[in-house]
């Protein structure tokens, strides 16, 4: 079933007077449990789409439509609502609170929802575990690695349970191995019904990923399907 339909979408930024086109007429379709990987060259329009496609960036023409609402339609406290009861963000630079704890970075959503300082905690807690985190919890974000710290990342946008989580190039500053790890993480999230769009640079990724999308000068290029097998593709 479609999830996320990216309608006729235009992106028009203006930049000092010029007008730079980063969306030329992009459709799109993601499925309800699709592992998607936005891929195309730096300046090709990657991240505006996604986070066109995130609720965060209203496009210059066209709809973006998740779940059946047509979400640029919505007044924007209540988009904002929307966004986070849907969408889960993982940003390229992590965006962890560098005073707080891990646990704490992961409870923060849910504070700002509203949840009770128990139900925070029990939340935090187990998709900590799910992440592999556990152990390290009281931990600043100092006191981790690379990719503990996007494990928290990860953790803290799947928290509140979004059915739709967004990663801007999630392995782009982790060692290989790191970076497989990584993938491996979100393939299992994916597995639990989790619906995954991410932007990457590593052809590597696609090995783990249902569903390619290449994007080029503002349009999807090319689109494939894939069969992910076993967890791995061989
Ligand atoms: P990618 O993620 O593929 O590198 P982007 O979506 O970041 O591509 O950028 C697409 C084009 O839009 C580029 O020419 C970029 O410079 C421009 N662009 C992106 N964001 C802005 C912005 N906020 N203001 C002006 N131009 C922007
Ligand atoms: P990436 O290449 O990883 O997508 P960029 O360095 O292109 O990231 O963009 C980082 C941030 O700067 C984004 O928020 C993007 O919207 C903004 N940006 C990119 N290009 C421009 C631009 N020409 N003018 C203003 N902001 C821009």
């Amino acid at each position: 079933m479609s999830l996320i339909q990216v309608k006729d979408v235009m992106k028009i930024y203006q930049s000092g007077g010029e007008q730079v086109r980063a969306l030329d007429g992009v459709n799109l379709e993601i499925r309800e449990g699709d592992f998607t990987a936005l891929m195309g060259p730096s300046g090709s329009g990657k991240s505006t789409l996604l986070t066109v496609m995130g609720a965060l960036n209203p496009p210059s023409e066209g709809k973006v439509i998740i779940d059946d609402i047509d979400v640029y339609q919505l007044a924007v406290e209540r988009r904002a609502d929307f966004r986070s009861n849907y969408i889960g963000f993982v940003f390229q630079q992590f965006q962890l609170i560098s005073y707080l704890t891990a646990v704490e970075n992961v409870m923060l959503p849910l504070a700002i929802l509203r949840y009770s300082q128990k139900e925070q905690l029990d939340l935090a807690n187990s998709v900590l575990e799910k992440v592999g985190l556990a152990q390290k919890r009281n931990r600043l974000p100092s006191q981790l690695s690379g990719g503990e710290q996007e494990r928290v990342a990860i953790a803290r946008a799947i928290v509140n349970q979004p059915p739709i989580v967004f990663a801007d190039e999630p392995t782009g500053s982790l060692d290989t191995k790191t970076g497989e790890e990584i993938m491996g993480l979100f393939q299992s999230l994916n597995n639990e019904g989790l619906t995954i769009v991410m932007v990457t640079h590593n052809e590597e990724n696609l090995n783990y990923v249902k569903h390619a999308v290449s994007v080029r000068d503002g349009v999807v290029d090319t689109e494939r399907r894939t069969e992910v097998l076993g967890g791995h593709n061989s």
